[in-house]
Parts: C-alpha cells; structure tokens; sequence
C-alpha cells in the first residue's frame, strides 16, 4: 500500500502547498472554528496544522490513514465518484506515504487525545496524549523518501509563498473561521473567527487598502438558462470589492474569484475583472479585486479536476458579462 499511496500522492501532492490545501479543508469538514498553521523551512520541513474541530475517536484514527477509509461518503454516488476523482479519502494516506505523519486527536467527550505515526508501512497503535479538544497534524520531511519530487522543490521562500497564498485562499471563502500561519517561528497571517465577508476580504487584502475598495452586488432577475424542460434556473448574483485603479498591481495575486463558495481559477472570470478596467490602469498592471458568483450548481462543474481549482461553465460567456458590467458600473460610478 505504501507505493500505491505514493502514487496517489504523485497525483495529487504537487508540494507543500498541496497538503496545506487538503489538510485545510478536513479541519473545515471537521466543523473548525480555528485553524493554526505552522511551517518550517517552506513547509519541506514541518507542516503543523491544529483545528479545534469534531476530533477523530482513537479506535478510528488508524483508518484515518488508511486509503478510501474516508468518513464522509454516504451514498452510491459519492462512491462512484470515487472512480472519477480517484481522490476522496486519500489526502491523509497520500501525505503519510511521503512523509513522516504524525496524528494527534481528541473528541469533545474524551478527557484525553491520543497519537498514531506512520514510519513506512506500519502504523503505530494510538498512544495516550494530553492536548485540546481536536485535531493536530504533522507532516515532516515532506518528500525524504520520493527524491525526484524534492528535487523539484524551489525555495523555501517560494514555498512559503504558496502556502500563504493557499491559506489567504481558503480563508476568503470561510470568514467565519479563525487562521493563523506562522512560518519558522514569525507569524505572517492572523484572521480573527467570526469576520463578516466584507472585514474578511479586507483583512486579507490589507485595512490599508480598505478606502479604495469599491464594494458592488447585482443579483441578476434574469436567468443565465432554462433547464432542459424550459424552466429557467436559478438567477446568478456577484458580489465584490473592486480596487481603485491607483492600487492597480503588478501581479494578479490580489484577486480573488470564488464561485458557489470556492476559490477558483479561471481565465474567463479574470479576463472579465482585467477587461473592466480598460482604459482605466495601464495594461501591464493588474486590479486588486474580489469576486464572488453564485450560479446554479448545474451550470459550474468545479470537479474538472480534484486538486485544481479550474471550473467549467455551462454559460461562460454568461459569467464573463455578469462580472464585466458589474465591476465596470461599479468603476464609473465613482469619481476615480
Ligand atoms: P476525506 O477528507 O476525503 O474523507 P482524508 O484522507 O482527507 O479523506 O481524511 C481521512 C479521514 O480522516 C476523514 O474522512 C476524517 O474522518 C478524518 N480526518 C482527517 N482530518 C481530520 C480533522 N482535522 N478532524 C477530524 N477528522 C479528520
Ligand atoms: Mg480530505
């Protein structure tokens, strides 16, 4: 099993951000308030992620790393979907073939957590702990035992980058939810529980930037489509801040598209947001802009694939006028 979970893994770990994506999003199934991510040298050195979430019961926590021993799927379905993603109860099994895991939990109604390691094939039987309520991660050495995947790590910095990013990503879409990220020992994010989606975007963003953020909201009355019996679906709306072009940057990496709740990459959306602003920042800047879309489910497949965040859009066009009018409107309303 080792090998084909390393295999797994070579599809799906891509690098250390990869496991603070997947590790993220157990401690958001697990029903997270708080998220505490700390990392070393990267992440290639230690990945450590706490959550205050459900916990996992001792006797369950070597199924945890178990490939396909997933809690969480309950109808046929979902297992058929199994085949197609080839990546639902995977994550834990995948990161422990290349690494050296350690798991730590502790259910609400226990006085105690318990701790299991992987080291190669075995899995050590759950040992007594003291520790919070929760789950607490570790993934160290990230890679020791795959060395072309290491090989093809950057730096530690560019690493760092990643994570931050995947962090400030995921963040965006659960404003509820508290996030720390400190690397080698200096915190670089710091979102408090409990944020509305506006304070979110901007104590992402920066509060610096909070003036010259345009906030807009349409909901369309007009539906995108008609289903397949002529009946028309679920109207779309947008909501977002749009950058004043003087904050204008030269990286895309302050904008933030999510569809139906999830961080995505999307050329067309982004092309919209770029398009908006024609005439109004130079070519080779970019906006600083956040935008949310909410379509009906049927028109947005984001299984494209499992650990990319690409969608496909039954209507893109339709999406791409929606965001375009919107956050141009928005511009022109305001004396820039
Ligand atoms: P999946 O998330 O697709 O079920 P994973 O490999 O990511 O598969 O996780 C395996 C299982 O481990 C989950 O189904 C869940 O039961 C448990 N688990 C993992 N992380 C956590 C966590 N932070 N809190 C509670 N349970 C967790
Ligand atoms: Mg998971």
């Amino acid at each position: 099993p080792l090998l084909v979970n390393q295999i797994a893994a070579g599809e799906v770990i891509e690098r250390p951000a990869s496991v603070v994506k997947e590790l993220i999003e157990n401690c958001l199934d697990a029903g997270a308030t708080r998220i505490d991510i700390a990392i070393e040298e990267g992440g290639l050195k230690l990945i450590r992620i706490a959550d205050d979430g459900h916990g996992i019961p001792a006797e369950e926590l070597p199924l945890a790393l178990t490939q396909h021993a997933t809690s969480k799927l309950e109808t046929a379905e979902q297992l058929a979907a199994i085949e197609t993603l080839g990546f639902r109860g995977e994550a834990l099994a995948s990161i422990a073939s290349v690494s050296r895991l350690r798991l730590s939990s502790r259910t609400p109604d226990n006085d105690s957590g318990h701790i299991i390691e992987q080291a190669g094939d075995e899995i050590t039987p759950p040992r007594p702990a003291a520790m919070a309520p929760g789950t607490v991660i570790e993934v160290r050495d990230l890679f020791f035992n795959t060395p072309a995947r290491r090989k093809f790590m950057r730096t530690a910095a560019t690493e760092f980058g990643h994570i931050a990013d995947t962090v400030n990503r995921t963040a965006m879409v659960h404003p509820a939810v508290g996030f720390t990220f400190t690397h080698n020992g200096r915190k670089s994010i710091d979102l408090p529980p409990n944020d509305d989606q506006r304070q979110r975007c901007v104590n992402i963003l920066g509060k610096e930037l909070e003036p010259a953020l345009l906030e807009f909201e349409h909901h369309d009355t007009r539906p995108i489509e008609n289903d397949a019996e002529g009946q028309p679906l679920q109207p779309a709306s947008i909501w977002g801040l749009a950058g004043e072009p003087s904050i204008a940057r030269s990286s895309s990496k302050f904008q933030y598209l999510c569809v139906n709740g999830r961080p995505v990459k999307d050329r067309n959306l982004a092309h919209a947001v770029k398009e908006a602003y024609r005439g109004l920042i130079a070519p080779d800047k970019q906006p600083v802009a956040v935008v949310f879309v909410e379509l009906d489910p049927t028109l947005v497949d984001v299984n494209v694939h499992p650990t990319k965040a690409e969608v496909r859009f039954t209507k893109p066009s339709s999406v791409h006028g929606l965001a375009l009018s919107q956050v141009r409107q928005r511009l022109l309303a305001t004396d820039l």
